[in-house]
């Protein structure tokens, strides 16, 4: 199945609903234009169609295979990674003291879309790679910098993060891999990591591995883990490599998808120990990955527009061709296409506006990370970081949840087809399952949301979130605009909805935390409804104003995601506000006792 970069919807969201030109305009976002942005859409999209996309589907039957601790990638990977590198795309938002070219956030996550919809295995290695850059970049010492960022910049080397060990998940306290000092200002590591994406591969010449560990001493709990880093190969003073490290891949899993993605069993100190170096201060390891976080969490979220994408491009394909007759008794004739009828249609709509609100949230968090970094006012990047960090969340788990749906959605619209593997449906899903759990699980996201986000400032950033939703749906209500239909109405009642549960939640959390984190996973889906719906209503507005001749795209989106799918979110307040009674009170002795 083939992919096309929707390079239109991108444009228009990074533009009119993310505001990349206010980068653009306020010097922010370097030498970039219109023209450049749409040159590099317009490539990635040539790039991802003729050279990623056809790798999707035989890179998930044939899987990587693992063999006397090296890992083999299916056909094809790795002369497109190495083409991927020489044509520069591994460092469009890299540091350009690095040789990156230093562009916006915002761009590199719609470019990061385009790769993500044509193979989300090919992409797992940049997006893991980006996370070492970051983490370097911002935490390492001038001489890691200067050893290990030019080539992981380019791309030539690849990284990963290590933080998972079979006892420590979502909780990291509890992790043991050890890393003693040896007095030369490196470390000796041991220890056992599990679930590592890319720890091996065949693509690349070195691997660069960012990895928690304890020094021995260390407080317990999270203020006694610090971040190393560990090469697969030494490294010289002339940049030569050198001895093979003590890090090696002992296996790989067999797993639901993503399976041109190796996620192996990684073991230090079998022989002698890993030598590793210190990144940022000593045992503040969970500081330096928590001022990433953001940014991981958001490629993930990415990963979900990605493949939501991928799949509704499928089965909006197979609703063209397939046909069948009418079943309504009303209804006579011939057989037509599936995509006439009303079932059908509203099946592919819902896929489609759901990717494009997922879009909307990972771009508009691009954008506010972006003005974080490079504002030249302290008080607005101030402002930014505290946005960024309330939609950052929303944006991975509401997007990763999204993608699941659409994936779904998208086998239901091939019939018994999409439940063959050999259509190619059926992929998406399996390889969209585990967006909503790595880099923190959806439900940790959710109680990110509640307990760390929502109180910021006493609740006012999220206030001042909801009259910026509010204004947007003034403006559609104010456009007296007939094919919005009931839009306004609908968005209205979905923003109340996120006020009164917002309100509730902020009371609650002091007295009693319990209750609130029951809803915390219905008030994060409760926010992205009320936030991508107005933020498809904004692309909407935009594009009724500059009538561009592209047709009315987002109108009809906001539309429908507002009639059929916005309308949810007065349920999902109730169920925030009255659901934790019943699960706290009965519960959890039902469940003890089944
Ligand atoms: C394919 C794949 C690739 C991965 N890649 C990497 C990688 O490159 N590097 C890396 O370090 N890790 C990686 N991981 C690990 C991944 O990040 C973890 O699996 C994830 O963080 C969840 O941890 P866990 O599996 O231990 O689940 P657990 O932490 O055991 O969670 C199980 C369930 O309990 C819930 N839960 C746990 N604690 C709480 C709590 N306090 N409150 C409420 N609910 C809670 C969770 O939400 C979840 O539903 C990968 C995993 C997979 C499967």
């Amino acid at each position: 199945m083939s992919y096309s970069a929707p390079i239109g919807d991108i444009a228009h969201t990074l533009r009119a609903i993310a505001g990349l030109n206010d980068l653009i305009d306020q010097d922010l976002a370097g030498d970039l234009d219109d023209d450049v942005v749409d040159a590099i859409l317009e490539e990635a999209g040539k790039f991802a169609s003729e050279q990623v996309a056809p790798l999707n589907q035989p890179g998930d039957v044939a899987g990587t295979k693992f063999e006397n601790g090296s890992v083999a990638m299916p056909a094809g990977f790795k002369e497109a990674y190495l083409d991927w590198v020489e044509a520069g795309w591994g460092g469009l938002a890299g540091p350009e003291e690095f040789g990156g070219q230093g562009l916006p956030l915002t761009l590199a996550m719609a470019v990061s879309e385009i790769w993500n919809a044509a193979c989300v295995s090919f992409s797992e290695n940049p997006m893991l790679t980006t996370g070492v850059v970051d983490a370097l970049a911002l935490h390492g010492n001038d001489s890691l910098k200067a050893t290990y960022l030019p080539k992981l910049v380019s791309g030539e080397w690849s990284g990963t993060m290590q933080l998972t060990e079979s006892h420590a998940g979502s909780d990291l306290r509890f992790l043991k891999t050890k890393a003693e000092p040896q007095g030369d200002g490196s470390y000796n590591l041991s220890g056992t990591k599990i679930f590592i994406t890319f720890g091996e591969h065949d693509m690349v010449e070195n691997i660069v591995h960012m990895v928690l560990a304890r020094i021995p001493g260390a407080p317990p709990g999270t203020k006694g883990i610090s971040l190393f880093l560990v090469p697969k190969f030494l490294v010289g003073e002339d940049g030569s490599l050198g001895e093979r490290n003590d890090v090696h891949c002992i296996s790989t899993e067999h797993k639901l998808g993503i399976h041109a993605s190796p996620t192996c069993v990684m073991q230090m100190g079998d022989n002698g120990g890993a030598t590793g170096w210190l990144v940022g201060e000593e045992n503040r390891g969970l500081n330096c990955m928590f001022t990433m976080m953001n940014r991981a969490r958001l490629g993930v979220g990415i990963q979900g527009v990605g493949i939501a994408e991928r799949a509704f491009q499928q089965a909006l394909a197979y609703a063209q061709e397939r046909k069948q007759g009418a079943v309504a008794e009303t209804e006579k004739g011939d057989m037509v296409e599936i995509i006439r009828h009303p079932d059908v249609q509203r099946m592919l709509l819902d896929m489609k506006a759901k990717t494009a609100v997922a879009r909307t949230l990972c771009y508009v968090t691009a954008k506010a990370l972006d003005v974080a970094e490079r504002s030249q006012d302290e008080a607005e990047r101030a402002r930014a970081l505290a946005y960024a960090g309330l939609l950052t969340p929303v944006a991975k788990a509401y997007s990763t949840d999204l993608s699941v749906e659409v994936a779904s959605q998208g086998i239901q619209v091939h019939g018994g087809m999409g439940y063959i593997e050999e259509t190619g449906a059926a992929q998406h899903l399996r390889d969209a399952r585990i967006t909503p759990i790595y880099e923190g699980t959806n439900g940790i996201q959710a109680i990110d949301l509640v307990s760390r986000k929502l109180p910021m400032e006493g609740g006012e950033v999220v206030r001042g979130h909801i009259a910026e939703l509010k204004e947007i749906v003034a403006g559609v209500r104010g456009s007296n605009e007939p094919s919005f239909g009931e839009t306004a109405d609908r968005l209205e009642d979905a923003i109340s909805a996120l006020e009164e549960a917002s309100d509730w939640l902020l009371r609650t959390m002091s007295g009693n935390p319990d209750a609130a984190l029951v809803g915390a996973c219905a008030y994060l889906r409760l926010f992205g409804i009320a936030s991508g719906g107005a933020f498809l209503a904004k692309g909407a507005l935009a594009e009724q104003r500059d009538d561009n001749g592209n047709g009315r795209t987002f109108t009809v989106l906001a539309r429908h995601f507002a009639d059929q799918l916005s309308v949810e979110a007065p349920g999902l307040a109730r169920a925030v506000s009255s659901g934790a009674d019943g699960v706290l009170s009965q519960g959890e002795s039902l469940l003890r006792a089944s």
